[in-house]
């Protein structure tokens, strides 16, 4: 019988009984640097990107990677040398894109509670854009690059009211959302902008969701986009360049998005179709460019057998990986090293104390105390979601490339997690 295709291949195969990735073998690793620990493939970050820019090449582009969903420094240098730009979400994330080495002048800026100070930040580092999401933070915008004597170049974030059809936290682009501005009252948002001090308008963007697995909500996203385009410029305004979002799912057990070349092949297709081929492409991938690229690497620490449930508990808890608690996220677990015995079902639970600690129910594993457990598909919204909860310190990273393993985060000590705590007499 062959196995079902890990998420990850072909970076992440069984070779005889054992998990490798990218060539190292998965419970030397965890030897090497404990657990938990998160470990990535830069092969497989460069070929995910590598779908989007050979779908992109031949026009102007800018693939971003949305930051957020693993911010790591490497992970940005990573990209950075493919000559991504990025997606930010905050001032710290632009902190992070300089501290890699990479060019603020390829970063985009999204969110939608931008403080002043991080404004200011990003006006002075000479990001490409703000995606602006309401019209408060176009006239805060305004007011801060005014004062600045600089010119703040924007996009509004578009809401277009499209079902993303995918999980309700993780759906962006309905009314009744927190993000970007509604489609009806664009044109006029666009209008003001024209006439404010330390403003240009250069694009347009929308983002309507994450792990989304059909194109269609693409495609209905963006004929409301171009709509838009047609009537700002219709009204003497300039639309430079459309930024088509992130939000492209991955495959966690059977989903089956589709691939980033065929999406972006049809959203090219359409945006030609309609007469606006000459406009700049930009595109904010975040979890489809490392989601399968990366593994979290677990101990078993005691099995507990019941009458109802068997646990098995694990090192690694929601405090390390939040999707399954957060988001009730499925996410495949396999041992590092397969055991011919018996499987049995496990629910695979942190040592946290709350009973929302679960990175999956009724897995059917064997399994031994001591045993190393890989949490697949964990690249994105792992390590950039960790907290210090219960008082544990965040797990180490490791990039691994072309069969070489090297910490990019070392664990994180206690006194680190006290240091910046005060006892007042
Ligand atoms: C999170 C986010 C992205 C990336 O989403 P993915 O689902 O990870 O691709 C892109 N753009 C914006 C504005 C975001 O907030």
């Amino acid at each position: 019988m062959s196995s079902p295709q890990l998420p990850g291949a072909p970076f992440l195969a069984r070779r005889g009984d054992d998990l490798w990735l990218d060539g190292v073998r998965l419970s030397e690793v965890a030897a090497e640097f404990g657990t938990p620990l998160y470990v990535y493939s830069r092969s497989a970050m460069r070929a995910a990107a590598g779908a989007y820019l050979q779908a992109l090449a031949g026009r102007p582009h800018l693939l971003c990677y949305a930051m957020k969903a693993n911010a790591s420094l490497t992970v940005i240098r990573t990209f950075a040398e493919l000559g991504l730009g990025f997606d930010i979400v905050s001032g710290g994330e632009l902190a992070r894109v300089i501290a890699a080495g990479a060019d603020p002048a390829k970063v985009v800026f999204s969110g939608v509670g931008k403080t002043r100070a991080e404004m200011r930040a990003a006006l002075l580092a000479g990001v490409r854009c703000f995606n602006v999401e309401s019209e408060a933070e176009l006239l805060a915008l305004s007011g801060v690059a005014s004062g600045l004597g600089r010119t703040a170049a924007i996009s509004l974030r578009v809401n277009p009211d499209v079902d993303a059809k995918t999980h309700p936290y993780i759906s962006t682009g309905l009314k009744g959302n927190k993000f970007g501005v509604a489609h009806e009252h664009a044109r006029a948002v666009y209008r003001q902008a024209a006439a404010l001090p330390g403003i240009r308008v250069t694009g347009i963007d929308c983002h309507i969701g994450s792990q989304i697995t059909e194109i269609a909500p693409y495609l209905d996203a963006l004929d409301r986009l171009l709509d838009l385009v047609e009537q700002v410029e219709a009204d003497g305004g300039t639309i430079h360049h459309l930024d088509l979002g992130g939000g492209l799912g991955i495959t966690y057990t059977d989903e089956q998005p589709p691939a980033a070349d065929l999406l972006v092949g049809q959203l090219l297709a359409r945006i030609d179709a309609r007469g606006h081929g000459h406009r700049e492409v930009l595109m904010e991938p975040g979890r489809s460019l490392v989601g399968n690229a990366g593994v979290l690497l677990t101990e078993v620490l005691v099995l507990k057998p019941g009458a109802e449930k068997n646990f098995c508990i694990v090192d690694a808890a929601m405090n390390d990986m939040a999707r399954p608690a957060m988001y009730q996220a499925w996410m495949g677990i396999v041992p590092c090293h397969q055991r011919s015995d018996p499987a049995l079902t496990w629910d695979v639970v942190g040592p946290v104390c709350e009973s929302g600690d679960w990175l999956g129910r009724d897995r059917a594993l064997a399994v031994q105390p001591g045993d190393l457990l890989a949490v697949l598909s964990a690249g994105a919204y792992g390590m950039t979601m960790a907290s210090n909860y219960n008082t544990r310190p965040r797990a180490a990273e490791v990039m691994v490339d072309n069969g070489r393993a090297t910490l990019i985060r070392r664990r994180e000590t206690i006194d680190e997690l006290l240091r910046g705590e005060l006892l007042p007499d």
